[in-house]
């Protein structure tokens, strides 16, 4: 499927009367539909695999910015740090540090997000409340990363309150952190309610370059 020009201007039309970053979820679609963003002027693109990113970075222009969101393996770091945009899915303070020493091996400062948990489901990854306060107070003595916010992901459900409440409280945990700039939460199914609760960074996938194969 082509890339959907009209849902793309409308998101960056949302976005931008909101100062919210639009990050587009290209995992499993082609170069030629990053280059379709591309051309539109689009710059944030997001991939969840590793080494798709790295084929898809070497084939495209440099300017683009990467963010990696899908679930990072220590053995990988080294692959993204040379120009990994954001790290958004950090999840342990394992990886964290795995990062930081990376990022110090290459010179590089790296910026991350803290994934949170605040779904209901058991599969998704992140850090609780307690644990976060932790990996925030670790993460200040790490020279080669910068804590630059949170990321979430709402519970999988149609139930809109629900998701609207994980929202909120991702929101509510975000700003008592008056140093992070960054509230990556609201995907294609989830965004306008995103947009409400005060996001600052989407990740849209599916709404702009079509549905993926089921395991994508
Ligand atoms: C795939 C993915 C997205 C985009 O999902 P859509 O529903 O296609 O918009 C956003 N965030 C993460 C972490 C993802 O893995």
């Amino acid at each position: 499927m082509p890339v959907n020009k009209e849902a793309y201007h409308q998101l960056k039309t949302e976005s931008d009367s909101k100062a919210v970053t639009l990050v587009a979820v290209s995992k499993t679609k082609p170069v030629e539909d990053i280059l379709a963003l591309y051309e539109l002027g689009h710059r944030d693109f997001g991939e969840n695999y590793v080494q798709e990113m790295l084929d898809k970075a070497s084939r495209l222009p440099k300017d683009i910015r990467w963010h990696f969101i899908g679930h990072l393996q220590s053995n990988k770091i080294k692959l993204i740090v040379p120009f990994v945009q954001l790290i958004h899915g950090v999840d342990s303070l394992k990886l964290l540090k795995a990062i930081d020493k990376e990022g110090n091996k290459q010179g590089r400062v790296i910026d991350c997000l803290l994934q949170v948990h605040i779904a209901d489901e058991e599969t998704k990854f992140g850090f609780d409340e307690t644990e976060l306060q932790e990996a925030i107070n670790e993460a200040a003595g790490l020279e080669n990363i910068r804590i630059k916010g949170l990321m979430g992901m709402a519970s999988f459900t149609d139930d809109f309150k629900k998701v609207r409440k994980e929202f909120r409280r991702l929101k509510e945990l975000f700003d008592a952190y008056p140093n992070l700039q960054t509230l990556s939460m609201g995907m294609s199914s989830d965004y306008r309610i995103a947009l409400e609760e005060g996001t600052t960074m989407l990740r849209i996938g599916s709404l702009l370059l079509g549905e993926r194969s089921p395991q994508g």
